[in-house]
């Protein structure tokens, strides 16, 4: 239930993200990659369903295919999460 909230949360940051900035370098590449691959289908990715606009502005986010990966490292997440929870 925990982990269902928190994706929830993610993905609504991410679409917010996607409202209100512009894309970042980081960004722009993953979308640039997403543009060319065979599994996307009008923006959204067949492999997870995500609306790849959105996708890409989440630090959180895989490709599920490994074609990019998330912005942040396992180290950056785990000191958000301590900071979160302190
Ligand atoms: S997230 Fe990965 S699998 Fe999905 S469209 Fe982008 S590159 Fe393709």
């Amino acid at each position: 239930m925990i982990k269902t909230l928190k994706k929830i949360k993610e993905i609504l940051q991410a679409y917010i993200r996607l409202l209100t900035t512009k894309y970042t370098v980081e960004e722009q590449n993953k979308l640039n990659i997403c543009k060319q691959c065979p599994r996307n289908k009008f923006n959204i990715c067949k492999e997870c369903g995500c609306f790849i606009n959105a996708k890409v502005k989440s630090p959180l986010a895989n490709c599920p295919l490994n074609k990019w990966n998330q912005t942040l490292t396992k180290e950056d997440i785990l000191n958000e999460l301590n900071n979160r929870f302190k």
